[in-house]
């Protein structure tokens, strides 16, 4: 369904203002407000507005886990401060919200509780709505997309299956990352230092056939950032994840048998020094390689590493262990037997899962080849003569040494020269890897978008036909954890039939990855009810993509990545037009409390409840944006609210104090076009801390002045505050005459002529006798015009060495050096 073309009422009628001065009691205005837009409709952003041009703002949604913390404050309002500066600015700004509905969060407190998650999501919601409304945004709830519902996850399971026709869905066994208290398998990304995400579990190993979404297949593309306008730091985070590493694949042989052993180096021209090699435990040469005196000790070894977490196994606190398999491998290049070895700093999820071991030029393998007495045979020399011993690994670049044909190449040329050898005579080529895995989507859980495939004993996986969408997510379902999917054991859900050949089957128990929702939720906002279509093109054209994105840093690579990657993969199916979700994006800092990220699952969230009844929503918000820079996070600590709170009391009083006769102030004319160059260009950067000091200094200022400088101070004030403290701008609007809302005014013009500072002449004397005349900015204090005075070349002149005995200022027109 098309929404509709709702222009905000542009006039509200004038409020029943008593004249009489009053004290600010947040509790008596913000309610009323939030009442008043909701009437007004006030946020309804239409599809298209003449003159204002579209701008798309979207943060982060949240989990609907109850209640909107401190945290959520902490992203949200100045987001949505943000969004509102951008709206005064003279733009159509939709600044949708919703809910990212699915997930453990909300399983895991229905197992606690005993109520259903969607009931419980549903609760949650709505008292989170009724919070957000509390906080004063401009969210176009007409636009909310819920993820757990029908009409939403039916366009997962629909980009799984054009994924699944394209090829880039598909089912593996893998060696998985298994979090044993969620008891679900986890993406690669969800694996932080060796840790769930969510609860902090140590991750361990599991075989399973799991479904993975082919990111692999944009990594290149995945490391360009040409034109998007995002952090350095993300950036960089996610370039490091995609880990491209340009090498070389090579193969020596087994021994005495017609296998190879496939390995990735990035150090091809260190060939002639690998002096044996290493599989990993999940190796699957391993078992054919060991020799039958050494099977026992290898079986009890990979059987150790197969418990031990991924954070263990790769920490470099930990010594290498390793065993002897008694295979051995035929080094190509040197044509030497070398032995094979089993070790668990060989991870299995990298390159092929087998090394060269060069120890001479690598860390590990040297510290591994000292401890159990292997070959160190140095072949790349810092300055091209042969050295005996080494006391340590030698990394860096240098002369190609003891490599045969090759001695004497330096060892840039050298690793381009290895691997074109390699490639004529079919041992390998030049090639290029990647740390990122493709994404694993499966999970063994209840509360998610059901996998739409059917598992057929004739035909395989048959995805079900696009005209059967949703497959729902059955209600009354058995969801205790056990390790297996509690879908399995809903039998009428499960038994099926064959979409191909009618025969009996099965639908896959699993569901999918909630971050699979979230890669796309961006497009739905515009038109979230359109039943057709994923997305509406000719509204969603009007606003995608994104322009402006908000939100954690804790993202930076899980969701911004999948986003990323869904983006360019709709856009090869044609269903988008862009193929970059987000042009600008900033990070929030995380919100810290008591030295720990502040969140639900860690139990440490401070409610801003008693804040808000205490001091009102408009403090709340102005003190998320006063802690610090916004981009760098914050400790929480609510001691500072108090001094905020008094500054919006000074501003009421300043505001309704009346202004009174008088001339022109043009000292603080200037003082109030500065301050509206600051906060503009302050709020463009998120600098939102600045941006309040500077209205705190500016409501000062207006307290001391009458007159109409005065009266154009206080409406500057106060447009200048409506983004951030949306309430209270719009009562003081009011009263002050005001008849239609200041949310639809438009952002005070700074004007740079009358923001410089008045230019006086100073006349500087010497003993009473004029020696020089200075420009200089008026206002300046004694001290600043005394050196002014002192630094005059003619002043310097006349006193000729004599220390002045006193200096006389009259402030903007005479400094006096008295020598005598
Ligand atoms: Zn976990
Ligand atoms: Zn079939």
């Amino acid at each position: 369904m098309a929404q509709k073309n709702v222009r905000p009422a542009p006039a509200l009628p004038a409020l029943d203002v008593p004249h009489k001065r009053e004290r600010y009691v947040p509790g008596d205005i913000e309610p009323k407000w939030q009442e008043r837009w909701a009437r007004d409709r006030l946020y309804e952003t239409p599809d298209s507005d003449p003159g204002r041009p579209n701008f798309y703002f979207v943060t982060m949604f949240p989990y609907p886990s109850g209640d909107l913390h401190v945290g959520h404050w902490y992203a949200m309002t100045p987001s949505d401060a943000s969004a509102r500066f951008v709206r005064m600015r003279g733009h159509n700004v939709l600044f949708p919200m919703g809910f990212d509905a699915f997930g453990l969060n909300a399983e895991n407190a229905a197992i606690k509780t005993g109520v259903h998650p969607s009931d419980n999501t549903e609760r949650n919601m709505a008292n989170m709505r009724r919070q957000f409304r509390l906080m004063g945004t401009m969210i176009d709830w007409r636009r909310e997309v819920v993820t757990c519902h029908a009409d939403f996850y039916r366009w997962n399971q629909w980009l799984f299956l054009r994924l699944f026709e394209r090829g880039l869905a598909y089912r593996a066994k893998a060696p998985v990352n298994w979090c044993p208290k969620d008891q679900t398998a986890l993406a690669n990304e969800q694996v932080i230092n060796g840790l769930c995400e969510r609860c902090d579990t140590p991750v361990t190993k599991k075989d399973l056939v799991q479904w993975f979404f082919k990111i692999t297949a944009y990594a290149d593309e995945l490391l360009r950032f040409d034109g998007l306008d995002w952090p350095e730091r993300v950036r960089v985070m996610q370039t490091n994840w995609i880990g491209r590493s340009e090498g070389a694949e090579l193969a020596f042989d087994v021994a005495g048998s017609g296998e190879k052993i496939r390995f990735f180096t990035t150090r091809p021209d260190t060939i002639f020094g690998a002096t044996f090699m290493v599989l990993a435990p999940e190796h699957p040469l391993v078992a054919s390689i060991t020799t039958p005196d050494r099977r026992a000790a290898v079986d009890a070894y990979v059987t150790a590493a197969r418990q031990a977490t991924e954070i263990e196994r790769t920490s470099t606190e930990r010594e290498k262990t390793g065993v002897d398999t008694g295979g051995f491998a035929v080094n190509a290049f040197t044509g030497e037997r070398i032995p094979v070895w089993v070790a668990d700093y060989v991870l299995a999820t990298y390159g092929t899962g087998a090394i060269m071991a060069v120890p001479a030029h690598d860390e590990r393998d040297f510290a591994f080849a000292r401890k159990y007495g292997l070959e160190i045979r140095e072949v790349i020399s810092p300055d091209g003569t042969e050295h005996a011993r080494l006391d340590e690994a030698y990394i860096g670049e240098g002369v190609m040494v003891r490599s045969g044909a090759f001695t004497g190449k330096p060892s840039e040329e050298g690793k381009r020269a290895v691997a074109e050898d390699a490639g004529r005579r079919g041992i390998g080529a030049g090639s290029v890897i990647y740390r990122l895995r493709d994404w694993l989507i499966s999970r063994q859980r209840y509360w998610g978008t059901p996998i739409p495939i059917v598992h057929c004993a004739a035909c395989g996986a048959v995805p079900v036909p696009y005209d059967q969408l949703p497959i729902e997510l059955p209600y009354d379902v058995e969801i205790t954890p056990d390790g297996g999917s509690p879908l399995a054991r809903k039998r009428d859900f499960i038994e099926t039939t064959c979409p191909k050949c009618s025969g009996p089957a099965e639908r896959d128990p699993d569901t999918m990855d909630t971050f699979v929702d979230s890669s796309w939720y961006m497009y739905r906002y515009p038109d979230p009810n359109d039943s057709q279509r994923f997305m509406n093109p000719d509204i969603a054209k009007k606003w995608l993509p994104v322009t402006r994105y908000t939100g954690g840093i804790e993202h930076a690579i899980l969701h911004l990545l999948y986003a990323r990657f869904v983006c360019k993969a709709l856009a090869d199916m044609g269903e988008l037009w862009f193929r970059e979700p987000f042009t600008h994006l900033r990070n929030q800092g995380t919100i810290v409390f008591e030295g720990r990220k502040m969140s639900k699952s860690r139990g440490n969230v401070q409610a801003p409840d008693a804040y808000v009844a205490r001091y009102g929503a408009d403090t709340l918000r102005l003190f998320m944006g006063f802690m610090g820079p916004w981009t760098a996070g914050a400790d929480w600590d609510g001691s500072g609210i108090e001094g905020v709170y008094r500054f919006l009391h000074r501003v009421w009083d300043v505001a309704l104090t009346p202004a009174g006769d008088g001339p022109r102030d043009v000292e603080l004319d200037g003082t109030v076009q500065r301050t509206i160059g600051k906060v503009t260009g302050d709020l463009e950067q998120y600098h939102f801390n600045t941006a309040i000091s500077a209205l705190m200094e500016l409501a000062r200022a207006l307290m001391h002045a009458s007159g109409p400088s005065r009266d154009d101070g206080v409406r500057a004030l106060l447009l200048l505050l409506a983004p951030l403290a949306p309430h209270i701008a719009e009562e003081l609007w009011h009263r002050r005459g005001a008849t239609s809302s200041i949310h639809l005014e438009r952002w005070p013009a700074f004007d740079a002529a009358k923001a410089a500072p008045r230019v006086v002449t100073i006349v500087v004397q010497v003993d009473g006798k004029v020696r020089d005349r200075i420009e200089a900015p008026a206002g300046l204090d004694r001290k600043a015009a005394e050196a002014l005075a002192l630094a005059s070349e003619r002043v310097r002149a006349s006193l000729d060495g004599r220390t002045p005995v006193s200096v006389i200022v009259v402030p903007d027109r005479l400094v006096n050096v008295v020598t005598k």
